[in-house]
């Protein structure tokens, strides 16, 4: 199990600020997860409580994305004409400290009714992502009785999941979900949030595998994190691995500005340089999009 270890200014007392870090965002990581993580690795920079976390820093806010202004209905928040989230749940098997929904602003919602009669009356809505949370935390069952739903209204096309859950708990992808994935009426996306390449370990390779086997568009996301993955001989090494497990880079996300994680963050102009060095080591397929997400305008490429 991982140490807690300081990673504070000299002269700060570490204990109270990390107590008032963990209060404010609990620490949660799978048993996997937790075994071989080690002080400063970067498990255990993602998942650690840190006391930098309680220093107000301007332009750091609770909802730096202004999701409570796009949100159109319970868990529903949309920034485009033809797709939209629906946050499932605020659940998650690792509490990832640099989250931009760490301070829960959009809440899920009760009853699925409101939001898909919302979904229904929207003929301009091709694709509905479930976000949370991580929407795998929800029983397949659930989720294949949801899938099922949103499968029934005409002009939907495509169901997109934003997970964690194939690499911090691998043992979710059973038959179950592979299933309903396959079978459901929408094709299925999967983009998988993934920052280094240490967080792929054997039964997380093995689920990734699985998925691809089943034809299952995999995509892969991920944030450029001070202290974890910012420098290009770490992120080629991870990116090189997510291709051999057949899934495709996306995203390339600049941390989001929420209060309690500027510590991870990476200057814009490093963030651009570590692009160059990327494309001219992977092919072009193999190199994500940098973007930065703005209120109201949605991904900015920065790059790409
Ligand atoms: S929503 Fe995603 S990034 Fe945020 S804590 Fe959960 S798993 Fe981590």
């Amino acid at each position: 199990m991982a140490q807690s270890v300081t990673t504070l200014p000299a002269g700060r007392d570490p204990e109270p600020e990390l107590a008032a870090a963990q209060a404010a965002f609990p620490m949660r990581m799978p048993a996997g997860w937790a075994h071989r993580a080690m002080p400063g690795d970067p498990l255990w920079r993602q998942a650690m409580p840190d006391g930098r976390e309680r220093d107000a820093v301007p332009g750091f806010s609770a909802d730096p994305l202004a999701e409570a202004a796009a949100t159109v209905g319970p868990g529903l928040i949309r920034k485009h004409p033809d797709r939209i989230l629906l946050l499932v749940t605020d659940r998650c098997a690792v509490n990832c400290r640099f989250c931009f929904r760490r301070h829960g602003v959009v809440a899920p919602p009760r009853s699925w009714e409101p939001a898909l009669d919302y979904i229904a009356g929207e003929p301009g809505l091709r694709e509905v992502i479930l976000s949370g949370g991580d929407p795998l935390m929800l029983s397949d069952g659930a989720l294949a009785r949801l899938a099922g739903r949103l499968g029934a209204i005409p002009h939907l096309r495509r169901l997109r999941i934003h997970t964690r859950m194939p690499v911090v708990v691998p043992e979710r992808v059973t038959d179950a979900l592979t299933d309903w994935l396959e079978r459901g009426p929408l094709q299925p996306v999967l983009v998988i949030h993934v920052n280094h390449v240490a967080e792929l370990d054997r039964p997380a390779r093995a689920a990734l595998e699985r998925l691809a086997r089943r034809g299952i568009t995999l995509l892969h996301q991920g944030v450029l994190l001070g202290g974890v993955n910012d420098d290009a001989a770490t992120l080629r090494v991870l990116l090189e691995e997510l291709l051999r497990l057949g899934v495709l880079p996306y995203y390339l996300h600049l941390l989001d500005p929420v209060a309690g994680a500027a510590h991870f963050q990476v200057p814009e102009a490093r963030a651009k340089a570590i692009l160059t060095e990327l494309r001219a080591s992977l092919p072009g397929y193999g190199v994500p999009r940098l973007v930065r997400e703005l209120p109201g305008r949605g991904k900015v490429p920065l790059s790409g």
